[in-house]
């Protein structure tokens, strides 16, 4: 049995909500999540603290302590009624690898360091990636002021767990010499498994904008207003949903209509107003910008056909972010040493890498999962691609070392 997969099952049984895998940031089965993986951090050998944004660390030093650190990591908070393996995969994949460092006894010219966030799903406070975004400097403040359902304060929250809320700035790591930021996820979709390949590189995160659209046209009654003479707004929606449908099959990115509302919403009223968002998301900004006009121009110009007034209202916009080519030809070659078919895809989730970009460069790796499957309790990992990850981030930490060395001017 692999023990990464051993571990994320044993992750699995903390829980606050007996029966099914919930660990909503900074609730008491988050912060019992961190001390188990403090623990395994400690065996493996590295010196462990929580920062005040409720991030577990863990440091494997190396001697020289002006060298940079890189580090390792992904998420330990959950979704409610998650899976196994959603971050916590990646954090549990880096403790691995610093104990196969120890045991083997190699050493490195960098310091490495694991990092397991809290918040990325961002459900609690609504806001994202809290645990990153402590990390890349960005908060303040305001920031302790957002309360969740219960109407209880970041602040609160936080002293609760025993953290002190106005120590942020200590959780920020902006300034810090940082070699790099690597995370290892599951694919959380269905083409590694498709091509039958264990992991793959990720290319990129996809940058994503979000919109709430309103069309409005003139409520009727369904049996005497004719068909010529309306301004039915979910007829038009539906229209322009499929047309955003056409335009993203046709362009190569991906645009969801997620979520849907009509007005009265009624059997016998002509819906007079509906209310939908759009997700759009692409590696390639400047292709999603144009593919986006497209979608502005041509909902407008349905609507105009039908006499309606069409409103977008961007409420989410976030810019894509490239993993370093460095470490993803460290990644290539390592993956091609253990005759596996290299396989470069583009991240259509979001991750903490993407944060960490903002601070330093970054590299990423995907497993296969079953079915594409994530954010559910059947979500799968197999045992050897878990290990076959740790391997690969092995092998490409010995060529970090190698490539460090050499611009050190050091001969290995
Ligand atoms: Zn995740």
């Amino acid at each position: 049995m692999s023990r990464v997969i051993a571990r994320c099952e044993q992750l699995a049984t903390i829980t606050d909500s007996p029966g099914s895998i919930t660990r909503i940031y900074l609730s008491p089965a988050y912060m019992q999540g961190l001390a188990l993986v403090a623990e395994w951090m400690q065996q493996a050998g590295m010196t462990t603290w929580v920062d005040a944004a409720g991030n577990q660390w863990g440091r494997f030093a190396c001697a020289n302590p002006d060298a940079p650190t890189l580090i390792i990591g992904s998420h330990l908070d959950t979704v409610p009624n998650a899976g196994k393996f959603d971050g916590i995969l990646g954090v549990v994949t880096g403790i691995e690898v610093v104990e196969r460092l120890v045991q083997t006894g190699k050493t490195l010219p960098f310091h490495l360091e694991v990092v397991g966030f809290g918040d990325e799903e961002g459900l609690r406070f609504e806001a994202s990636m809290l645990g990153s975004r402590a990390a890349i400097g960005k908060w303040e403040d305001a920031l302790l002021e957002l309360t969740d359902a219960q109407g209880m304060t970041l602040e609160k929250a936080l002293l609760e767990c025993g953290l002190n809320p106005h120590d942020y700035p200590k959780a920020d790591r902006s300034k810090d010499n940082l070699l790099g930021f690597w995370e290892v996820h599951m694919e959380q979709g269905p083409v590694l498994e498709v091509e039958n390949l264990p992991v793959g590189v990720v290319s990129a995160i996809a940058g994503a904008r979000r919109f709430k659209v309103m069309v409005e046209g003139e409520f009727g009654h369904a049996g005497t207003v004719p068909m010529m003479l309306r301004q039915d707004a979910l007829a038009a929606t539906a229209e322009i949903i499929l047309m955003i449908e056409k335009n993203a099959q046709i362009h190569g990115l991906v645009a969801t209509v997620g979520h849907i509302k009509a007005y009265p919403n009624a059997v016998n009223v002509i819906p007079g107003m509906v209310e939908f968002t759009v997700d759009i998301r692409s590696d390639d900004d400047a292709l999603r910008e144009k593919v986006m006009n497209l979608m502005f121009h041509s909902s407008e110009a349905i609507s105009m056909q039908r006499g309606l007034d069409i409103y977008w209202k961007e409420y989410h916009w976030a810019p894509a972010r490239a993993c370093h080519v460095d470490f993803r030809q460290l990644f290539e070659q390592s993956i091609s040493e253990q005759k596996v078919h290299v396989k470069t895809l583009v991240s259509g989730a979001g991750h903490d890498a993407m944060n960490m970009a903002s601070i330093t460069d970054i590299g990423m790796i995907f497993v296969r999962c079953k079915g594409g499957i994530s954010h559910n309790p059947a979500e799968s990992v197999e045992p050897e691609d878990a290990d076959l990850a740790v391997e690969t981030v092995l092998l490409a930490l010995d060529k970090l070392a190698i490539c460090y060395l050499e611009k050190q001017g050091v001969t290995p």
